[in-house]
């Protein structure tokens, strides 16, 4: 069995620089990421350009970032205060120059489990902390800027209550986390967003499944057994998300990260 009859992507997520990127495609990746986004547009077209160049040469995909993200993803921290939107005017200079295969842009999506901070939110029905929408209206400009080409949000976890609620059940205690809801990604879904990266709800469905194997039976102490709790979360979370959020049955388009490759 060969690496490419696996219908899966293995990614790079935020690669910092072109070294970075070079050893990921020379040891097989078949999709990077070159996150430029901290420099400026001038600096971060040339950057990306030089990333896509190799990777075309070798049949690799490039991933570039427009905007800043607020939140924390492992070595990606940005402060609220410097996070930024993508700006539609920038976008069809930026996808021409570079030849990227996708861009990662800013609409008001945000890394890690607390996306927002409760003040920011309003409390629904059931007391879930309820985010400010995303602004679909860069998204409408962006689409119409570059039509059809593909787009990608990052920090597009949900943090879908179920597993919040399954892990301060059983000892965790996760209050306030707050993420994107569904029916925002659903409809980004219907747009060009073909990819939502969603790291913490992965981590958040198998720390679920970990802590409520450890509930009920604290004699255990063998991964297969407390992972196997964690993994079987994931995969409830992943088919739901790739059927009822992007609604492509499994279809390539509807790839997402499993596995935050940057480490
Ligand atoms: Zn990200």
């Amino acid at each position: 069995l060969e690496v490419n009859d696996i219908p899966i992507a293995l990614h790079l997520d935020h690669g910092p620089d072109f070294e970075t990127c070079k050893a990921c495609i020379d040891d097989g990746f078949t999709s990077v990421m070159f996150d430029g986004s901290k420099y400026e547009f001038k600096e971060n077209i040339k950057r990306t350009q030089e990333v896509v160049a190799y990777a075309h040469e070798h049949g690799v995909v490039v991933e570039a970032e427009l905007g800043k993200l607020a939140g924390i993803e492992d070595d990606v921290k940005v402060a609220a205060h410097e996070a930024a939107y993508t700006q539609p005017e920038e976008v069809e200079e930026f996808v021409r120059e570079t030849g990227v295969d996708s861009l990662a842009i800013a609409i008001g999506t945000s890394h890690g489990a607390f996306k927002f901070k409760p003040e920011q939110c309003t409390r629904n029905a059931d007391g879930v902390l309820v985010p400010p929408e995303l602004r679909f209206d860069i998204l409408a400009e962006i689409e119409k800027k570059i039509p059809e080409f593909p787009i990608v949000l990052h920090g597009a976890s949900s943090v879908i209550p179920k597993y919040v609620k399954i892990i301060n059940e059983n000892g965790g205690k996760l209050d306030d986390a707050v993420g994107i809801p569904e029916d925002q990604l659903r409809k980004a879904a219907k747009s060009a967003v073909c990819k939502i990266n969603i790291d913490s709800d992965l981590r958040l469905a198998m720390t679920a499944g970990i802590r409520e194997h450890f509930f009920a039976h604290p004699e255990h102490f063998d991964p297969r057994q407390y992972c196997a709790d964690g993994r079987s979360y994931i995969k409830e979370l992943v088919e739901h998300k790739i059927k009822e959020v992007l609604g492509s049955e499994g279809s390539a388009a509807g790839v997402m990260e499993l596995v935050n490759a940057n480490k």
